[in-house]
């Protein structure tokens, strides 16, 4: 069925056959293509008639014809074909419509679902079927959607498809646009974020612009003769492609039915969704994994905050550096450093010092409303977990973790050896957490946790 994107591929073939020709006669040989008017009321009203511009509202093409619009859906078969001569007259060409120019524009449908509608041009975008649709993806905003979404009832490759909702997406680009966002598509629509709505809107643009683009590109081939349908062989990653390999990951797709339309979606990359969390924490002792994690929550679009760097940064803060000197009498991090290995007590001061600091500079950081990561080896201590909306505990096997710490950096071993005296410590926070990766197997048995991660909020 021809979306919107073919519909902008037909609309741009038809501008070159028609803008600008005036009408001479109309022939019908099917009235039940006429949804709202009559043969009659086409002579009427458009015949001696300059047709001025083609426009497109979703899938529907709007010809402006003086005082009216012509609106043309062409459904599953709908098709345009131009003629110079009495070729017209063919078994499946339901419209005509006579040119100035000798030309016979005929609209052909084998299966004849395709309708007209005849709109007085003023009542178009207040009293047609083109008002009670949805916005095209181009001009909706992703607040609008997620408005919408938050009262719908149904799954989001049904709100996708929902032409009042949003206008142009039909089973072909919802599937595309659901695997371009990441989601699953079977998922109820009125779970979905602000993050995800703006997903979808970006997404949805994005693989119309790609698709017209292709068509674009294919209008050069069509002739007068050949008829224009608007489809062309585009770059689809799930459409049509059930039991073959998901183009990223190499998964196999799966096919499912949502609301009797067939679905193809790819159960290892579809995984992102509403209810996962914005802001994870990941905390863990030295050398326990945690930058592994880190790097593949960026492949799921988590950005990533380094507590320890933006400590480092602190050093550098006028403010901080008087409190550490009244503290310590320096604000050298190497000598403070020394001092609070051997001091808890001022070990405590430090922090008072630095994690307010910290804090505040993450809270600034996550306000642009993306996703982010926080690495945070004193994530419950700092109170920080307070702001993740997760947090993950990283452990592993002890002996992995001292052979990774020897590797790091030999020299300063035995020093990180003593300071991570508190191991028990460290291992009660696994209760604190929400979840715990185990990273003693190594890039793939954690890839494999944080997936069931993300499948554990749908
Ligand atoms: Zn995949």
């Amino acid at each position: 069925m021809p979306e919107l994107a073919e519909v902008e591929t037909v609309r741009e073939v038809l501008i070159n056959w028609c803008k600008g020709k005036t009408i001479k006669s109309i022939e019908c040989f099917y009235p039940l293509i006429l949804e709202n008017c009559t043969i009659d009321d086409l002579e009427k009203t458009l015949i001696g008639k300059k047709i001025d511009d083609i426009r497109r509202h979703g899938k529907h093409l709007i010809f402006d014809i003086g005082e009216y619009c012509l609106l043309s859906h062409l459904r599953m078969e709908g098709k345009y074909f131009l003629f110079n001569d009495d070729a017209y007259k063919s078994k499946h060409n339901h419209l005509a419509i006579h040119l100035d120019n000798n030309t016979v524009l005929c609209y052909n449908d084998t299966r004849k679902f395709g309708r007209f509608n005849l709109i007085k041009k003023t009542d178009l975008y207040t009293n047609s079927i083109i008002s009670e649709l949805g916005k095209e993806p181009f001009d909706t905003s992703y607040m609008e959607l997620y408005e919408k979404a938050k009262n719908y009832s149904g799954t989001i490759k049904e709100f996708l498809l929902d032409q009042h909702i949003m206008a142009g997406l039909g089973n072909i680009y919802a599937d595309e646009v659901c695997f371009a966002s990441r989601l699953v598509p079977f998922v109820k629509a009125k779970t979905l974020s602000i993050d995800d709505c703006q997903n979808i809107v970006n997404s949805s643009i994005d693989v119309l612009n790609k698709a017209i683009k292709a068509g674009g590109s294919s209008v050069h081939s069509f002739s007068s003769g050949n008829g224009v349908d608007g489809r062309f062989q585009n770059e689809l990653n799930v459409y049509g492609r059930e039991n073959q390999k998901c183009k990223v990951c190499g998964n196999i797709l799966t096919k499912t039915l949502i609301a009797t339309r067939s679905t193809i979606y790819c159960p290892n990359c579809q995984v992102i969704h509403a209810k996962t969390p914005r802001i994870i924490g990941i905390t863990g002792l030295i050398a326990s994994g945690k930058s592994t994690i880190l790097a593949i929550l960026k492949k799921y679009d988590y950005k990533i905050l380094d507590c320890d760097m933006i400590a480092n940064q602190a050093y550098l803060d006028d403010e901080i550096i008087k409190k550490l000197i009244s503290v310590f009498k320096t604000s050298d991090k190497l000598i403070i450093r020394d001092i609070v290995i051997r001091d808890a007590n001022k070990l405590k001061e430090l922090e008072s010092i630095i994690h307010p600091y910290v804090i505040n500079k993450i809270k600034n950081q996550i306000k642009d409303g993306n996703k982010y990561s926080i690495e945070a080896s004193q994530l419950f201590e700092s109170k920080l977990h307070k702001i993740c909306d997760y947090t993950i505990m990283v452990v592993c096997d002890e002996r992995i973790r001292q052979k990774r710490l020897r590797d790091r950096n030999p020299n300063d071993y035995y020093k990180y050896k003593n300071l991570n005296n508190n191991l028990t410590d460290g291992y009660k926070k696994v209760k604190l957490a929400n979840y715990a990766i185990n990273t003693t197997y190594g890039k793939d048995s954690i890839e494999e946790q944080i997936k069931n991660m993300f499948n554990n909020f749908l």
